[in-house]
């Protein structure tokens, strides 16, 4: 395909304005004034239509096909909430529209809507409080630890660990990190969970908190999770809950019920928004009690007169985390989401989620290694190693070629060639078997003719990159 500045031709143009009549006057510094015109594309209005559309096509997402990738909870977002989300209410508001007096009177709706957000999260997820602050999962996570570092020095308690099972997302050690802890990593035991044995050898009074994901990443859900979060509250610490993973366990099971101090929930995969291409997103965390003077400035608080004010005096806050309400647009999105699946609507997600995942394993488990477990919860992992050295990113290759987006590959890092599926409840049979056609259907090709897979994807507008050279031998320079 050609660039735009390859298209068109010297003179042409796509608007039509009229010739300037006036005297042309301004004060720039000749230094500033160009001396040759810019190399603008010279195109007509139908060119720029038909580069663009045409470039759009190229793009996979969600609304084009299935798109199984693990962790990321890729599903569909109903174009309801899009439209919720695009209201001129909503998408008018400036975060500095002048308050009137007496009142923050413009924004009591969207206060409203952030208020009654919270109040939801908190029955799904079983926690006191939820800030709306953070713009990301990650961001989230961070926010979190410095919650939990302030409340061990308001304790006066000298913590520097923080636990993370091996089978974790790469965010949560990183967000330790950041946060200032040193990180402990613990090894995965032969059922695929964080081991208990390996975990009490890593547990003393140093522990400021123990970051879970449950399910894990391997679409797991550790049966020992209240023993480890009863062992870590008698060392003092905190648990954290990474609920990227919330879709395989809405309405059946709450984080704050199972012990967890502080819980990241990731709107953008669980409730409504979509993603991929870096957002936006918002991670809402949600602390037990005991964390509630902690949070981030501002909150919103409901007055007995049925008005919303935004609260910043709270002595005890970490102080901000993100400008203004967070990503409003995506909280929209989730509270209009949330309303519009209800109680019994989002116990169904869950359900749906874990089915489909436990039918993509079953049909596949002949095909490929299964590395952990006989069931799963939303996802599923595979393994791609077999005798020859096909590789999971071979496979992965020849789904593009198929239509599909590949799932996850090489993640989570305690599986050889892992291949993470998360089809998520959206889909339906008919995707979930054709993607399991072409999965088996690669699984006999990687035997057959592994030649074939290695020049995978011959379909699409890229095939095989220089991995290698792309991480290594870096050119960044533009043309
Ligand atoms: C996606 C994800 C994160 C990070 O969330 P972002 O919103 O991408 O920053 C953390 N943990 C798990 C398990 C995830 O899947």
């Amino acid at each position: 395909m050609k660039l735009i500045f390859e298209k068109g031709a010297p003179g042409r143009t796509g608007a039509s304005v009229p010739e300037c009549d006036v005297p042309v006057e301004h004060d720039l510094p000749n230094s500033l004034i160009r001396s040759e015109d810019a190399a603008l594309p010279e195109v007509s209005e139908l060119e720029v239509v038909r580069h663009f559309t045409e470039l759009s096509r190229r793009n996979f997402g969600v609304d084009c096909g299935f798109y199984p990738l693990g962790s990321c909870t890729m599903k569909y977002n109903p174009k309801m909430a899009e439209a919720v989300g695009d209201y001129d209410g909503f998408r008018e508001l400036h975060p500095l529209l002048p308050q009137l007096p007496g009142g923050e009177t413009l924004t009591q709706g969207a206060l409203r809507v952030i208020h009654e957000l919270e109040r939801h999260l908190c029955e799904i997820t079983g926690m006191a409080r939820f800030t709306m602050q953070p713009l990301a999962g990650s961001h989230g996570e961070l926010t979190g630890i410095m919650l939990i570092a302030a409340f061990h020095r308001a304790h006066g308690d000298k913590k520097t660990t923080i636990i993370v099972p091996d089978s974790a997302h790469g965010t949560n050690p990183a967000s330790a990190a950041i946060g200032g802890f040193k990180v402990v990593p613990v090894p995965s035991d032969e059922n695929g969970f964080m081991g208990l044995d390996a975990f009490r050898d890593a547990l003393d009074d140093r522990v400021a908190a123990v970051m879970l994901t449950c399910p894990n990443t391997l679409g797991l859900f550790n049966p020992h999770v209240k023993e480890i979060a009863d062992l870590t509250h008698e060392a003092g610490g905190l648990m954290y809950y990474d609920g990227a993973n919330l879709n395989a366990i809405l309405g059946k099971s709450r984080p704050g019920d199972l012990g967890f101090d502080v819980v990241h929930l990731n709107l953008h995969k669980t409730f409504g928004t979509p993603h991929g291409g870096g957002g936006p997103g918002a991670g809402p965390v949600g602390v037990a009690e005991h964390l509630v003077e902690y949070l981030p400035i501002s909150t919103v608080e409901k007055e007995p007169d049925n008005t919303y004010r935004l609260r910043y005096d709270n002595k005890r806050t970490i102080g901000y985390i993100a400008p203004f309400y967070g990503n409003f647009a995506v909280l929209v999105r989730a509270y209009a989401y949330i309303l519009a699946l209800g109680r019994e609507g989002l116990i169904e997600v869950a359900e749906h989620a874990v089915l489909n995942a436990n039918y993509v394993l079953a049909r596949l488990r002949d095909y490929y290694e299964v590395p952990f477990g006989e069931q799963c919860m939303h996802e599923c992992v595979l393994s791609a190693v077999r005798k020859n050295d096909v590789s999971a990113l071979d496979i992965a290759k020849g789904l593009i070629d198929r239509g599909f987006h590949p799932p996850t590959v090489y993640f989570p890092l305690i599986v050889k060639e892992a291949m993470m599926i998360e089809p998520t409840e959206t889909e339906s049979k008919e995707t979930l078997d054709a993607f399991c056609d072409a999965m088996i259907e690669l699984a006999r090709l990687a035997e057959s003719d592994p030649e074939a897979l290695r020049r995978a994807p011959v379909n699409a507008p890229v095939t095989r990159i220089d991995e290698y050279g792309a991480a290594r031998e870096l050119d960044l320079a533009l043309l």
